[in-house]
C-alpha cells in the first residue's frame, strides 16, 4: 500500500536525488537502445536509405544515458524552489516526454515544435500510470537499468569484438605473398582539383608538399576522373570499369559483379587497409570495402557519440549556427586519419600492405585547422558551407574558394607529413605511392558550386602522381590527358605480377615511360567521364536535364548533356571552356565523331550485375 507522507516511499512524495538520476539513467538507456533499434530496423527491415554507424548501437544509449543524467540533475535542481517537480509521478513523466522527443527528433520531416507538443501529450499517460503504481516502477526501474546497462556494454563489445574476429579470419586466409612484392599506398584527396594546386601552376602555394615529392616520381598534367562525383570516380580506380559498366549511383552501392584492387591484391597475399574520412560515399554500406582485411570508415568518437542521437544532432546544428562553426558528426581530419594509418601500419603481419586512403578536408563545408583556416583568406565567407542551388556573387564565390584553398593546402600538409613518416621508419622506398583525388570542385565557373552537377574540367581535372624509386623515373611529367580508369591497372603492372595474372581493364600509364610493351592490351583508355541525373537538383544546373557524359579527344572536350544539347571544347586553346563550339559550322565533323564514339560506347553489351546492398 503507498505511504504519500513518507519521503521517497509513495508517488507524491519528493524523491531524493538518488532515486531521480537513477529513473533518468533508466530512461536514458531505454530511449538510447530505442533510438539504436530504429535506425537499424530502418535501414535492415524496411530497407530505407540510412546511413548506419554499427556503433550506434553502444553510442546511443550512452550518449542517451548522459543527456538524461544532466535533465535527472537540473530536475532535482529546480525541487529545490519547485519542490513538486521531485515528485515521482513528474520525474517519471518528465523522463518519459524526454524520452518520446528524442525518438521523434529521429523523424527530421516532422517540425520540432509538434515534435515537443506530442511528446508532453504522450508523456501525461506514463505519468499517471507511474502515480498509480508507484512501487512497481521503482522496482522495475532497480531490476532492469543494471540490465540495460550490462546490455550496452556487451553490444559495444561486440561490435568491436565482432570486427576484431572478422579481421583476423581475413588474415589467417590470406595466402603467402609472392617475395619481394612491393608496399602499395592509394590516397585519394576527395574533391581537390588541379586548377587550384600549385604543383599544376596555380599563383597561390596551395600544395608545396605534392611539389616537394612531385619531383620523385611522375606527375601527370592532364589527368582526368571518370565521374564528378565520389562514389562512380572510387569505383572506376577500384575495378577499371567506367560508371556506366557499374551498379554505383546516387544511392546504390558497388555490386560484386567485377573484382577490385584490393581483392586482387589480397589474393596476392598483400594485408589491406582502408582508411575513410568520406564515410557517406565511402563507406562499408557503398561496397567500396570490398577486398579489405581491415576498414575503418565510422569510428568512434565525440562527434560521432553527439550525432549518435536525435538531441545530438539537433545540438550540433544549434551549435553550428550561432558559433558559425561547421562540426559534422564523426567528420575524421586529415591528422586523424594520418594516426590511424600510421598506428596500423606498425602491426606485425609479415606481408605487403596495401592501403586506401580517402581525406575529406577539401570537401565543403571547407573548415581545417589553423592556420589553414585563414591562409588564403581575405573575407570570412558568409557560409563556408556550399548551399545548393544559390546563385554566388563574385565576392562571395572568391572568398569560399580562398577557404577551399586552405583545407588543399591542409591536406597537403598532412599528406606531406605522411610520407616523411614513411621515409623515417624505411617504407618509403618500397612503397608504391599513387597520389590522385576523385574530382574537382566548381566555384561558379559555369554558374553553379560545388560538385556531381556537372562534367565541365574544374570538376573533372584532378592530380596524379605516382611515385617509386624502383620502377618509376623520378622527375617525369606527362602532358598526354589520361583517366583514372587506367589506375588499377597501372598498379598491377608496376608490381611486375606473372605474365598470366589476371589484370584490370584499361592500360596501364607505364607506357609512358617503359618502352617494353605492356601486358594490358593495346587499346588507349578513352577519356570518357559521366553522371547520372540526380532529382531535386535546380533547373538550371546541367544535371538536372538528365544523365551526361563527356569525352576528351586531342584538343577537344565533347559533352553530352541530359536533354541532347551538345558542347565542344577547344581545352588547349580555352583551358576554362568559355567558348562553346558545338554550333561552328567547322567543327560538325569533330562532333558528329564523338556522337558516333560515344554512341557505340553506351551500346556496348554489360554483363548482369550482381545485386547490391541497399544504403
Ligand atoms: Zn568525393
Amino acid at each position: 500500500m503507498n505511504q504519500p507522507n513518507m519521503v521517497g516511499s509513495g508517488a507524491s512524495a519528493q524523491e531524493p536525488a538518488t532515486a531521480v538520476l537513477l529513473i533518468a539513467a533508466w530512461a536514458g538507456l531505454l530511449t538510447g537502445l530505442g533510438e539504436g533499434c530504429l535506425r537499424t530496423a530502418a535501414k535492415y527491415v524496411l530497407h530505407r536509405t540510412v546511413w548506419l554507424d554499427p556503433h550506434v548501437v553502444w553510442m546511443a544509449p550512452v550518449a542517451d544515458l548522459l543527456v538524461f543524467s544532466v535533465a535527472g540533475l537540473l530536475l532535482y535542481a529546480a525541487g529545490a524552489r519547485w519542490p513538486g517537480v521531485r515528485r515521482l509521478s513528474v520525474v517519471a513523466g518528465a523522463a518519459a516526454g524526454l524520452g518520446v522527443l528524442a525518438l521523434l527528433l529521429n523523424y527530421p520531416r516532422l517540425h520540432p515544435g509538434a515534435a515537443v507538443l506530442l511528446a508532453a501529450g504522450l508523456a501525461v499517460l506514463p505519468a499517471r500510470l507511474v502515480d498509480r503504481h508507484a512501487h512497481a516502477f521503482r522496482r522495475l526501474v532497480r531490476r532492469t537499468v543494471g540490465s540495460m546497462g550490462a546490455l550496452v556494454a556487451v553490444l559495444g563489445v561486440g561490435v568491436k569484438g565482432w570486427q576484431v574476429v572478422a579481421e583476423r579470419r581475413a588474415l589467417e586466409r590470406l595466402p603467402a605473398p609472392g617475395p619481394g612484392l612491393p608496399n602499395v599506398l592509394l590516397i585519394v584527396l576527395d574533391t581537390v582539383r588541379a586548377l587550384s594546386l600549385s604543383v599544376y601552376g596555380y599563383g597561390r602555394s596551395t600544395t608545396p608538399e605534392l611539389g616537394r615529392f612531385a619531383n620523385r616520381g611522375v606527375l601527370f598534367e592532364r589527368a582526368v576522373a571518370t565521374a564528378p562525383w565520389t562514389l562512380p570516380s572510387h569505383a572506376s580506380m577500384f575495378t577499371g570499369h567506367y560508371p556506366h559498366e557499374l551498379s554505383a549511383d546516387w544511392l546504390k552501392p558497388l555490386d560484386s559483379t567485377y573484382p577490385t584492387l584490393a581483392e586482387r591484391l589480397r589474393d596476392r597475399g598483400y594485408v589491406t587497409g582502408g582508411f575513410v574520412a568520406n564515410f557517406l560515399y565511402c563507406g562499408y554500406e557503398f561496397g567500396l570495402d570490398r577486398g579489405f582485411v581491415h576498414y575503418e570508415d565510422y569510428t568512434p568518437s565525440l562527434t560521432a557519440l553527439v550525432g549518435s542521437i536525435g538531441f545530438g544532432r539537433v545540438a550540433l546544428t544549434t551549435y553550428n549556427r550561432l558559433w558559425r562553426k561547421y562540426q559534422i558528426a564523426g567528420r575524421k581530419s586529415a591528422a586523424r586519419l594520418n594516426d590511424a594509418f600510421l598506428r596500423w601500419t606498425v602491426r606485425p603481419s609479415g606481408r605487403p600492405f596495401f592501403a586506401f586512403l580517402n581525406y575529406y578536408d577539401a570537401h565543403s563545408p571547407y573548415w581545417p585547422e589553423a592556420p589553414f583556416d585563414r591562409k588564403f583568406l581575405s573575407v570570412e565567407p558568409r557560409s563556408r558551407d556550399i548551399e545548393s542551388g544559390r546563385r554566388y556573387t563574385l565576392e562571395e564565390r572568391t572568398a569560399l574558394r580562398g577557404a577551399y584553398e586552405g583545407a588543399v593546402a591542409y591536406v597537403d600538409h598532412y599528406v606531406g607529413l605522411l610520407l616523411d613518416t614513411l621515409e623515417r621508419r624505411g617504407s618509403l622506398e618500397n612503397t608504391l605511392v599513387i597520389i590522385t583525388a576523385d574530382h574537382g570542385e566548381e566555384f561558379g565557373e559555369h554558374g553553379h558550386m560545388g560538385h556531381g552537377n556537372s562534367l565541365y574540367l574544374p570538376s573533372l581535372q584532378v592530380p596524379l602522381l605516382i611515385i617509386f624509386p624502383a620502377r618509376v623515373p623520378p622527375g617525369r611529367r606527362v602532358q598526354r590527358p589520361v583517366t583514372l580508369r587506367d589506375v588499377p591497372a597501372t598498379v598491377l603492372s608496376l608490381l611486375d605480377l606473372p605474365s598470366n595474372a589476371p589484370t584490370f581493364p584499361g592500360r596501364t600509364l607505364t607506357r609512358y615511360w617503359r618502352d617494353t610493351a605492356d601486358s594490358s592490351g593495346g587499346t588507349p583508355s578513352l577519356l570518357l567521364s559521366e553522371v547520372n541525373f540526380l532529382p531535386g537538383q535546380p533547373a538550371w544546373y546541367p544535371i538536372a536535364k538528365g544523365d551526361m557524359h563527356s569525352l576528351i579527344m586531342g584538343r577537344y572536350h565533347y559533352i553530352r548533356n541530359g536533354d541532347g544539347r551538345e558542347e565542344l571544347y577547344d581545352i588547349e586553346g580555352d583551358p576554362f571552356e568559355h567558348h562553346n563550339l558545338a554550333t561552328a559550322l567547322p567543327v560538325r565533323e569533330q562532333i558528329q565523331r564523338f556522337h558516333t564514339i560515344l554512341d557505340s560506347i553506351l551500346a556496348e553489351p554489360r554483363p548482369p550485375r550482381a545485386s547490391g546492398r541497399a544504403p
